[in-house]
Order: C-alpha cells, then sequence, then structure tokens
C-alpha cells in the first residue's frame, strides 16, 4: 500500500455474453467467490463484481459485468458495454443453438465495444461430455477465425474458470503496460 502516491492503479471493466442458461452468472460466481448455484435464477441481482488480481507483481480490480437475465430478450444496452475492455463470449457445448449464436454476439460486441477488447471464447459446461453437441475442434477453429482466445470450462467443477479470466485480463495488461 503507498496510499496511490506513484502507483498505478488498474481497473478493468470485462463484460460476460452470451445466450440465457449459458453458465454466465456461475462463471462469474465460481471466479469471484468459488461458488456454484444449480438452480441459479437468471440474476444474482448485481450489475458487477470486482475481483482483485496479481498479474506480475501488479495489483489488477477486474470489474466483471453480469447480465441480469436481458439477454433472453436480447435487450443488452449499450450502458452493460460501456467502457468495456475485455469479454467472455460464453456458450453452452451441450446446446449448439448456443454456439451459433457466438456470431450474433460478437457483432453486438464490435458495435459497443472498442475492437481492441480483449476477447476470449468459453465453452462452458465441459463437465457434461457425455451430452456435448459442439466439439473442441469447433470451438478452437472459430475461435481461430475470429481471432478470439479459447478455452473450455466448467463453472461446476472449476475446469480452467479462473485460467479464463486471468487469460483477458493478462491481455488487457499487456495492451495498457
Ligand atoms: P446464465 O443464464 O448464462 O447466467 O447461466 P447460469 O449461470 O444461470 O446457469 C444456467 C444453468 O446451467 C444453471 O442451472 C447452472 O447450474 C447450470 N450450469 C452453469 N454452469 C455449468 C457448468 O459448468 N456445468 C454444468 N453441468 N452446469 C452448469
Ligand atoms: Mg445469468
Amino acid at each position: 500500500e503507498d496510499g496511490g502516491v506513484g502507483g498505478e492503479e488498474y481497473l478493468f471493466k470485462i463484460v460476460l455474453i452470451g445466450d440465457s442458461a449459458v453458465g454466465k452468472s456461475n462463471l462469474l460466481s465460481r471466479f469471484a467467490r468459488n461458488e456454484f448455484d444449480n438452480n441459479s435464477k437468471a440474476t444474482i441481482g448485481v450489475e458487477f463484481q470486482t475481483q482483485v488480481v496479481d498479474i506480475d507483481g501488479k495489483e489488477i480490480k477486474a470489474q466483471i459485468w453480469d447480465t441480469a437475465g436481458q439477454e433472453r430478450f436480447r435487450a443488452v444496452t449499450s450502458a452493460y458495454y460501456r467502457g468495456a475492455v475485455g469479454a467472455l463470449v460464453v456458450y453452452d457445448i451441450t446446446r449448439r443453438t448456443t454456439f451459433d449464436s457466438v456470431k450474433r454476439w460478437l457483432e453486438e460486441l464490435d458495435t459497443h465495444c472498442d475492437t481492441t477488447a480483449a476477447k476470449m471464447l468459453v465453452g462452458n459446461k465441459c463437465d457434461l461430455e457425455n451430452i456435448r453437441e459442439v466439439s473442441v475442434e469447433e470451438g478452437k477453429n472459430l475461435a481461430e477465425e475470429e481471432k478470439l482466445f479459447f478455452m473450455e470450462t466448467s463453472a461446476l467443477d472449476s475446469t480452467n474458470v479462473e485460467a479464463a479470466f486471468e487469460v483477458v485480463i493478462r491481455e488487457i495488461y499487456s495492451s495498457v503496460s
């Protein structure tokens, strides 16, 4: 703690987007509080959660925004995206329709955010291998096409959750430092 004298402060706004029920809220609660909710309602009632992350000895505040379920009505507002420097675009590997929506979410992101925003394609629910509808290869290929980072995650068993957020935070950090 240096009271801010000569210290750098980093606050990065990161948005979670993707179709309803892909696991956005649970990815955030897993990352920020190490919690998972099986019967999670559409909303956890907060706009964002701030998580402090240490990157190369620098304290970075990641302000991660979650939708309040408005994605069901395709009504995510521009205020949600305003000032975002990173995004996790989430689909559910067990529901192909959510993967098909990714391009639409990317277009929306491009209209509202700086095109230099750090973007990660996230295939969530990788614990449900037995009912998988989207292969890892398809996820990788789309990410390559769209120049996104890519990971499969599970908010349920914690696979890659921290890693996915950290890659985005690191990328933002390296672009501003
Ligand atoms: P959101 O609408 O995108 O915020 O999705 P939620 O986080 O509310 O999750 C929707 C449903 O999927 C809930 O029933 C969660 O318990 C479930 N869910 C979320 N993430 C995972 C996961 O990684 N694995 C499994 N098996 N279920 C998950
Ligand atoms: Mg939600």
